[in-house]
């Protein structure tokens, strides 16, 4: 029986693994590739290689501790994960089982997609998923954002402090008539676009225009770059029934990084606490390896004692 399995090879895989490697735990690594979400780079016609955080880059940091991680790699998709006497079985693709004392689960969270034509095109060409990720990039530029919850707000709001303009396309009032909503929609550059929804992203080699429909109307928007900010969906389906989530559906954990269950840890996007930033889940799965280690040796911690 391993120690600890860590699943998913993002930022918070990765540092959980090497961080298990450092404190010499007899650790298995399940992921099929490398660098997680990071693999996945916006591109714009004015934005350089350098100006983003890079999957090759989430890697390389981790350079000195990857011929061992490779070393105790399993490059294949978790399928399945039950829980066993002492800890947990974990089966993956093609029907192998391991068992572990402890799980770090770090298998991220994914966008929503509107589901129209031409997308998937440009997804990563001039539309993304992550305005947090991306914002800085917009200076002086005109943008759309995508969505009419929370999510889209804040996105909104921190686009408006960089771009020229930012257009909001809302379907519904969602969140735009609560108090922050008015707050963020009043700035000068904000254009809100009510009860209109996209019919087709159009563009060349980059996305360049939003077509929308609203009362019947038919209305092509010209735009630098798309952000689809609608709801962030959870890695989850492998633990459903196992562990308790919060009322987003992300897997709810305290402040090591434990989940309702002992021994079953969770790190990165696919978390509560998750700040969706690739700095964040790299301390995230760190603090996670740490608590995992913990509870191999037989330390519990109580919740509210603070990290030494
Ligand atoms: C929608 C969205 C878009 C983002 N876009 C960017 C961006 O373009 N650039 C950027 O720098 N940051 C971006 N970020 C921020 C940053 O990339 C993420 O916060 C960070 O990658 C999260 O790391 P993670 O390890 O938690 O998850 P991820 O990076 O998502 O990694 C999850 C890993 O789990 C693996 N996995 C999933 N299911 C299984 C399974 N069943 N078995 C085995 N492995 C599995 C996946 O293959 C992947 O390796 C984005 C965040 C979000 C939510």
């Amino acid at each position: 029986m391993h120690e600890v399995i860590i699943i998913g090879g993002g930022p918070a895989g990765l540092a959980a693994a090497a961080y298990a490697v450092r404190k010499r735990m007899d650790a298995l690594f399940i992921s099929k590739g490398l660098g997680g979400r990071t693999n996945r780079q916006l591109t714009l016609p004015w934005v350089e290689d350098y100006q983003v955080i890079v999957g090759e880059e989430t890697i390389q940091r981790f350079r000195t501790q990857l011929d061992y991680l490779n070393f105790m790699r399993v490059r294949t998709l978790v399928t399945g994960i039950s829980q066993i006497e002492g800890g947990f079985r974990v089966t993956v693709a093609g029907g192998k089982t391991y068992d572990t004392q402890t799980i770090i689960f770090a298998t991220g969270a994914a966008g929503e997609p509107l589901g129209v034509p031409g997308e998937s095109d440009y997804e990563m060409k001039g539309l993304c998923y992550s305005a947090m990720t991306y914002a800085p990039l917009m200076v002086d530029r005109n943008v759309t954002v995508i969505g009419e919850e929370v999510m889209a707000l804040r996105a909104v709001a921190e686009l408006s402090r960089i771009a020229t303009q930012v257009t909001l396309i809302a379907r519904t009032d969602g969140d735009l008539d609560t108090q922050v909503g008015r707050r963020v929609l009043a700035a000068d550059n904000v254009v809100v676009k009510r009860h209109a929804h996209v019919v087709e992203i159009k563009g060349d080699d980059y996305a360049r225009a939003v077509e929308i429909e609203c009362e019947g109307q038919r209305e092509e928007l010209t735009t630098d770059a798309i952000f689809v900010e609608r709801r962030l969906v959870p890695n989850t389906q492998l633990v459903k029934g196992l562990v308790d989530f919060d009322e987003c559906g992300f897997i709810k954990i305290d402040a090591r990084n434990r989940t309702s269950v002992p021994g079953f840890f969770a790190a990165g996007d696919v978390s509560s606490s998750s700040a969706f930033q690739v700095l964040m889940g790299l301390g995230d799965g760190e603090k996670a390896a740490l608590s995992a280690y913990d509870y191999v040796i037989g330390i519990d911690v109580p919740e509210d004692t603070p990290c030494d």
